[in-house]
């Protein structure tokens, strides 16, 4: 099976420090695999979203000349698909209703689990729908962080798959969209590897092969915080694509080629590529600076 990777921003502000690592990351890895890489936008928040993000997001990358080797997937235009995995779940029990609300659960202070509602149906209000999560490790091994291992029932409880609202879930929309993308190795932020056991758990329930995971440690400013859309890190600057991609380089502790020509810097800096000094980097990221 050919190497498929992707990046998968969700559309909440402009491309950041910390998406364009991801991105790089991901790109390189799929280029150095001689394999494709795909974008797709995670649109499933309308309430989050920006407006015109998405378009941003799609030109900087093309600005930085990391180009998809095919159309971005836009998960708003996927609804069919998730309630086609949640109508799986269904049918075999793994998925319930649920009235609860957030209310509701703190005051029982605790996680929702083994299906056990508080709150009984209301009629005429439309329900959240829960997996049932079993007692069960989900175990794996990250291609950067090692061998995790995570009890769901225990860590998060029985997730939403779909909210009372009618969104769809992160969880459930990740793990139709990596099998339905082929993807093999998902390379993706630190911050995401906490929601991993719950993708590999869905997968497994709905029959649907589970990639490699990669998580990259997580880009900080100066000050040592996370950088991320929502604490309004500053958009990187696509008008100077060659010194941002250099920074996102040596963020990756990458070598970064000063080669005017772009494109050539980044084939040349796919082909050497190397894990093992990203490896290194993953023990102590909050060393690291982007600047
Ligand atoms: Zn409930």
């Amino acid at each position: 099976m050919s190497y498929r990777g992707r990046f998968a921003p969700s559309p909440t502000g402009e491309l950041h420090f910390g998406s364009l690592v991801a991105a790089l990351a991901s790109w390189l890895r799929a280029r150095q695999q001689r394999g494709q890489w795909l974008v797709r936008v995670e649109d499933i928040d309308p309430p989050r979203e920006v407006a015109g993000s998405s378009q941003s997001i799609l030109a900087a990358l093309q600005q930085l000349t990391l180009t998809a080797d095919e159309p971005p997937l836009f998960q708003s235009q996927r609804g069919d698909a998730y309630a086609k995995a949640l109508q799986e779940l269904r049918a075999d029990g793994h998925a319930f209703p649920c009235w609860c609300s957030r209310a509701d659960l703190e005051t029982e202070n605790t996680l929702h689990r083994d299906g056990r509602c508080i709150s009984s149906p209301r009629g005429g209000r439309e329900p959240a729908w829960r997996l049932h999560v079993p007692d069960l490790d989900i175990a794996f091994d990250d291609g950067l962080q090692g061998p995790q291992r995570q009890n769901v029932r225990e860590a998060v409880g029985d997730f939403v798959l779909k909210r009372a609202d009618g969104l769809w879930s992160y969880q459930l929309a990740c793990a139709v969209d990596d099998a339905f993308q082929r993807i093999t190795e998902v390379v993706r932020r630190y911050d995401l590897l906490d929601s991993t056991p719950r993708q590999i758990l869905l997968q497994r329930l709905l029959g649907l092969p589970t990639p490699a995971y990669l998580h990259l440690p997580l880009a900080l400013d100066t000050e040592g915080r996370k950088l991320s859309k929502s604490s309004d890190a500053p958009p990187i600057d696509a008008r100077e694509p060659g010194a941002t991609l250099a920074r996102a380089l040596r963020f990756l502790g990458q070598p970064a080629p000063e080669i005017p020509d772009i494109q050539a810097m980044l084939r040349l800096a796919a082909d050497r590529f190397d894990l093992p000094t990203l490896h290194r980097l993953t023990a102590r990221p909050a060393d690291i600076s982007p600047d």
